[in-house]
């Protein structure tokens, strides 16, 4: 059949032909079924999502004691991250009656060492170590007594006159290493009278964080870097057993590497060293329950008297590190 043009249809009728639009029927009922099947499909997706990484997370749970090494997948250090996230693991330990006083190292204009680019700042690093082991230990049930846990400063006296004042069983305080050569690892400092628990304290932190993973296990050393007739001052005038913790070299891309991925892992080893020694010196039993009716403290370290005007003087004292031997250099220069 032939239709007509427009041209055509007005010569024969004198007018525009109409057009009837024919309209196009919208099938609302399908595009509303459609619609809820493709709700359906994704709310399936999620809760399969969900229960996947619920599935993940209890597997993982189980591993947190399991050794993890240098070489451990950045897939289970995500999953435990996460997994801290959400905080809904089973703690280690709890109900642990005791006090321990966790001091972050340097702090506001005091930034301690660098790393090479001279914009990473130890200070900082300490402070994020600190509050992982805070969280840990508070998580443990143990009363934590922080030295700082913001960008501020104490002096070394008033460290310890924190930690002595609160009557805290333990203190640990978190620092990171420097050297310009090639030196990594972790070391933990003990005051050179090598007392037998604040030994302890040292080598459970470290072989904890040695079994987290670690660039170089440096050992429990004694006394000060360079010098082991004197003593890191916080070493030296703490009642309580103590050490100071040397959490890897800032000037070493290995070790901050390590530092930034294993930040909660190292957080629970120390936590977790903290805790055992409690036990191991018998402080407290496995349930936590308070054994010591007193505060718990070094028996062979000899404590100054922070009173003393001599210590005063001594203190403010940096240590002349030999850069002539192979001794490295730290820039704690906190000695006694
Ligand atoms: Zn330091």
């Amino acid at each position: 059949m032939n239709t007509l043009s427009d041209e055509e249809f007005e010569q024969i009728y004198g007018r525009k032909p109409v057009r009837r639009v024919k309209k196009k029927k919208i099938y609302w009922n399908r595009i509303i079924i459609a619609l809820i099947i493709l709700i359906g499909i994704i709310i399936g997706l999620v809760k399969l999502t969900a229960l996947v990484v619920s599935k993940i997370r209890g597997d993982n749970t189980q591993n947190t004691n399991i050794v993890l090494n240098n070489t451990s997948s950045s897939k289970a250090e995500k999953d435990t991250s996460s997994e801290e996230e959400k905080d809904d693991t089973p703690a280690k330990y709890s109900n642990m009656d005791f006090t321990v006083c966790i001091d972050a190292g340097h702090g506001d204009y005091d930034g301690g060492t660098t790393d090479a680019a001279g914009t990473r700042y130890e200070k900082d690093d300490n402070l994020k170590i600190a509050l992982e082991v805070q969280k840990y230990l508070e998580k443990y049930g143990v009363n934590v007594v922080m030295i700082r846990d913001d960008d501020s400063f104490l002096e070394l006296d008033e460290r310890c006159e924190k930690a002595n004042n609160a009557k805290a069983d333990m203190y640990v305080s978190l620092h990171r290493n420097s050297y310009d050569g090639d030196i990594s690892g972790v070391e933990v400092w003990v005051n050179n009278s090598e007392p037998a628990y604040d030994t302890k304290l040292a080598e459970n932190i470290l072989n904890n964080l040695a079994q987290v993973g670690i660039s170089e296990n440096r050992g429990v050393q004694y006394g000060y870097v360079g010098n082991p007739s004197v003593n890191y001052y916080i070493n030296a005038d703490t009642v309580m057993p103590s050490c100071l913790v040397e959490l890897g070299f800032i000037t070493e891309e290995i070790d901050n590497k390590l530092f930034d991925e294993h930040l909660t892992e190292y957080g629970q080893a120390v936590a977790d060293g903290i805790v055992q020694t409690a036990i191991d010196v018998g402080l407290v039993d496995e349930s936590g329950k308070r054994l010591m009716s007193d505060q718990l403290i070094s028996p062979e370290k000899p404590v100054n008297n922070s009173d003393s005007s001599s210590a005063a003087v001594a203190m403010t004292e940096p240590m002349q590190t030999d850069t002539s031997n192979d001794v490295y250099n730290t820039q704690e220069n906190e000695w006694y």
